[in-house]
């Protein structure tokens, strides 16, 4: 059933919950799915689970009352929770609790990988974002201005400025429908996808200077340490974006970036331009997302030791 209204009907209490690391689209469909209920369904509470976000998300209508920890009185409190762009139940961040004791799920999505089980499973692979899965659901008429600004940036985000090969003529006529709210789409696009600080700036000339070629050119290899994050100064919400620059090399099929946590694990991202799946490299490790741009996280192993691991898989499918 493609109108949300469907899966609200009854509902007083609705949880929204997006993924560990929010990136923009995960963001744009919570919060906008979040603005959607408040215009339309002020009888219903909502409220919207997710870890701590980068400020340049601040000019969000709403993005202070996300709830960035949920407590054993939060886990019993929802009828219905909306699980949105999380790729695997595994990923469901700070409200997995929720998901654990909440009657009904409905997850919108569009990872192939996921294959997890919910109450309503809407997921679609071909759609650029989720925010774009999101947007078949909701109510042209019933969308404003602050609603229609969140999943315009969502859809940015997801296709790297309608750039990647996930950007169709779909993804175009939604975000015209969306442009036609009266959104200020350049400024979207250059304060929340294009504009840097300049620690990020330079972490990322860092990671460029230090990164390795394998595989005659075809492979690129970048790793940001905790040291080196600290160093310069930047937070681990602030470091999307450059494993798509270190892509952009001419020669490159598949960059991979080597982000070491807080925790220890190294989370892994992978980009690939045509050949490469990087989502079955990614579930070989428990993670997954899409045939161009997945990653997972990996634990016990240094950098070194990950890098050899993964040559042989590219180098595998690259001959295929
Ligand atoms: P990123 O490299 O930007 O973290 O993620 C790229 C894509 O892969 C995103 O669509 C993201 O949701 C998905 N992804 C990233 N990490 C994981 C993971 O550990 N497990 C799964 N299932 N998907 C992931
Ligand atoms: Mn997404």
């Amino acid at each position: 059933m493609n109108n949300i209204g469907y899966y609200l009907n009854g509902k007083k209490k609705v949880a929204i919950a997006g993924h560990v690391t929010p990136d923009g689209d995960c963001i744009g469909s919570c919060m906008g799915l979040w603005i959607y209920l408040q215009d339309n369904y002020p009888e219903i509470e909502a409220d919207v689970y997710m870890a701590k976000v980068s400020p340049i998300y601040d000019f969000i209508y709403g993005i202070d009352k996300i709830h960035d920890y949920c407590s054993e009185g939060d886990q019993k409190k929802y009828d219905l929770m909306i699980a949105l762009d999380i790729s695997s139940y595994d990923r469901i961040g700070v409200a997995r609790g929720i998901f654990d004791e909440v009657p009904e799920v409905l997850c919108i999505d569009h990872h192939k990988t996921n294959n997890g089980t919910y109450t309503y499973f809407y997921n679609d692979p071909d759609a650029s974002s989720t925010c774009e899965a999101l947007y078949r659901h909701l109510e042209y008429e019933k969308i404003s201005k602050q609603c229609a600004e969140v999943l315009y940036m969502g859809i940015v985000h997801d296709t790297g400025v309608f750039r990647y090969s996930s950007t169709s003529p779909e993804t175009m006529r939604v975000a015209a429908k969306l442009m036609e709210k009266g959104i200020d789409v350049a400024k979207i696009i250059d304060e929340t996808f294009y504009q840097k600080t300049y620690a990020q700036q330079r972490l990322q000339g860092y990671v460029m200077v230090n990164s390795s070629l394998y595989l005659d050119g075809k492979f690129i290899v970048g790793r940001i340490t905790r040291e080196d994050r600290k160093k310069i100064g930047v937070k681990t919400n602030e470091i999307e974006g450059i494993v798509s620059v270190l892509r952009d090399t001419i020669g490159v099929e598949v960059s991979m970036l080597m982000h070491e946590l807080d925790t220890g694990e190294i989370k892994i991202s992978m980009r690939s331009k045509a050949l490469v799946d990087v989502s079955k490299i990614c579930m070989q490790f428990g993670g997954g997302g899409h045939v161009r741009a997945s990653g997972c996280k990996i634990s016990g192993k240094s950098m070194d030791d990950i890098t050899e691991e993964i040559i042989p898989m590219i180098r595998e499918q690259l001959e295929a």
